[in-house]
């Protein structure tokens, strides 16, 4: 069942992806080499709670093992998604995909960036400007009358003709009372299949994009989420609202690069 939203509920779930934003500049400004990923998590807790919040994250269930223990992932390198946070220090030359979501007034927020830790190979810079123009190319699709499959094979194109892995296991989906509702949003796909696109349908795009083959693996933890060949990944996602012209990008990655300035991806 795919929900529709008002206009009413798309502000609510605006405000609950803004908090998310606000909470990716906290960690904007606190990554860098000697940092454990364990401190991102308790900073952004903080943060959310402090806003009336609830990190949407912490408990959330498995089907195959215990709940998820943290506020936000943190995906170290070769990581992908569901990275858990804990006594990993960040070292210069690392990267760190933190992926956050929040609960507010009834509604859900659901971001992600890569963060660059220190000085990082200009072949990983590359990998992580390639995703995030991959997901506006998404977004460019993510209009009336197109369908979910012309956002998947925007992505999908783009990365691969760098020469990148579209990780396929793990896709987007829609958003709002739920942090997953339908549909899900593969970052790969064919121009003109899938659902139909509509004012009021909101989805979170997270493109999962890899330096090396696209094959993962699953860690004994139960939710990370690692390259096969160990090379690096990038995520970035944005929440977005479908509206009679363009995209309304709920969530911002504003926050994060008035903290990173010149150093941004
Ligand atoms: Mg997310
Ligand atoms: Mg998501």
């Amino acid at each position: 069942m795919v929900f529709l939203k008002t206009d009413d509920e798309i502000e609510l779930l605006r405000k609950s992806n803004l908090l998310v934003a606000q909470t990716l500049g906290e960690i904007a400004k606190v990554v860098r080499p000697g940092v454990t990923t364990g401190e991102l998590d308790r900073i952004a807790e903080e943060f959310i709670r402090d806003n009336g919040a609830v990190p949407t994250f912490k408990g959330f269930p498995n089907p195959y093992g215990s709940p998820f223990p943290a506020s936000i992932c943190t995906s170290v390198n070769e990581q992908v998604v569901h990275g858990i946070p804990g006594n990993i220090v960040l070292k210069d030359g690392d990267i760190v995909s933190v992926d956050c979501g929040t609960y507010l007034n009834g509604f859900c927020g659901d971001s992600a960036y890569t963060f660059c830790v220190g000085e990082v190979d200009e072949e990983v810079r590359r990998l992580l400007r390639t995703t995030k123009e991959a997901l506006y190319l998404g977004i460019e699709n993510a209009v009336p009358g197109k369908r979910l499959g012309d956002i998947g094979y925007a992505i999908q194109q783009y990365c691969e003709s760098n020469s990148y892995g579209v990780v396929r296991e793990f896709v987007g989906h829609g958003i709002g009372k739920e942090m997953h509702e339908e549909p899900q949003v593969p970052n790969y796909g064919r121009r003109g299949y899938g659902m139909t696109l509509k004012k009021g349908l909101c989805i979170a795009i997270e493109p999962m994009i890899t330096l090396g083959n696209r094959q993962i693996v699953m860690e004994d933890d139960g939710w990370s989420v690692r390259t096969r060949d160990r090379k690096c990944a990038a995520h970035f996602e944005h929440t977005i609202a479908v509206t009679n012209g363009k995209a309304d990008i709920l969530s911002s990655f504003d926050f994060i690069e008035d903290v990173l300035g010149d150093n941004a991806i």
